[in-house]
């Protein structure tokens, strides 16, 4: 109470952030793909599963795909359960369910937790389907729509771990849009056949609002530049505070919580070494100082929420 977000005191500045002016943030996901046009609904029976990060169940919905969703069964994975607050879950599955989005499954593809339930959720709804009754094919294909950064290589690799003991069949990698734009379908299962297409990340063409902007960014969904860290950081802190999330008043040797991104960078970088020393040129010779990185101690904050080192927190 009474941490008033100085992010959202400049909020003029923070919105000016979300206007990337046409620039390619990421690959916007084309709305007749889903749909099936273009790749021809190969493969006979498909699911829409959409991948999004468990910090934001909510926020992070791309409201562009609701109408696509409509029409074919579809699942929503919300991945990296393990960064966020399992208290909350029951409370978000019933908000979701209000939402009419009622396959849910929290996922951890760094270890495979619940990652099992997948394949025969994705055939149930198949064969329950009307849409699919009269298909020929007995094979299943998922497509996965998420935004980047969310796991869509870690669960194609997590499923294949599971289902065929084979290991890495893409990329895992740390920056938003490394999933390549290429629409190869990859075997995700034996019995029952099925594989999976991965798509491109996406982000809605425009972010709903500010704050969504800066949920989706501080969970990695945007490249860092693009935003700023030192605004994220002080979003982050905000919301941290929002939420009683206290982890980094004892991990950054602060005296209490506080609303001062400033204070909490300048703990940061002491705490974690952040610092240069730098001879400076006096009146009386030369004196030693201590300068403080700003930048890598915003980088450091962030990193170690993403890491779960700040709690299990759920942004929404
Ligand atoms: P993509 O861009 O959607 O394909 O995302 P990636 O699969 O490349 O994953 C992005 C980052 O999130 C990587 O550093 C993964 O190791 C990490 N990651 C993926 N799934 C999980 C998860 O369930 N929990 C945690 N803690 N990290 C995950």
């Amino acid at each position: 109470a009474g941490l008033a977000p100085r992010w959202a005191e400049g909020l003029a500045a923070a919105a000016a952030r979300f206007d990337f002016g046409g620039r390619d943030v990421a690959a916007w996901f084309p709305r007749h793909m889903a749909k099936g046009e273009g790749w021809g609904e190969r493969g006979g029976r498909w699911t829409v599963t959409v991948l999004n990060n468990a910090h934001i169940p909510l926020s992070g919905r791309n409201p562009i795909l609701q109408e696509v969703l409509g029409i074919r069964p579809h699942i929503l994975v919300l991945n990296k359960m393990d960064l966020a607050d399992p208290s909350r879950q029951p409370v978000i599955l019933e908000r979701l369910k209000q939402q009419r989005c009622s396959h849910v499954v929290f996922t951890d593809c760094k270890h495979d937790v619940n990652v099992k339930k997948i394949v025969p959720l994705v055939a149930k709804l198949v064969d329950n389907s009307p849409r699919y009754h009269r298909a020929e094919s007995t094979e299943y294909s998922i497509l996965v729509i998420g935004v980047p950064n969310v796991g869509k290589s870690s669960l194609i690799n997590s499923l294949r771990r599971l289902h065929l003991k084979k290991g890495k069949a893409t990329p895992v990698g740390g920056d938003p849009g490394v999933t390549k734009a290429v629409l190869t379908r990859i075997q995700v299962c034996e019995k029952p056949l099925m594989y999976l297409v991965d798509t491109p990340g996406v982000l809605a063409p425009k972010l709903g609002d500010v704050e969504t902007g800066m949920k989706l960014a501080v969970c990695g969904a945007i490249h860092d530049h693009l935003v700023g860290e030192d605004i994220m950081a002080d979003y982050l802190l905000y919301a941290l505070n929002r939420q009683q999330q206290f982890r980094y008043v004892q991990r950054y040797g602060l005296a209490e919580a506080c609303d001062d991104i400033g204070l909490v960078l300048k703990h940061v970088a002491l705490a974690q070494g952040r610092t240069q020393k730098v001879k400076v040129l006096t009146g009386t010779g030369n004196v030693n100082m201590v300068m403080l990185n700003y930048p890598a101690a915003a980088y450091e904050f962030l990193r170690d929420f993403r890491a779960g080192r700040l709690g299990r927190v759920t942004l929404d």
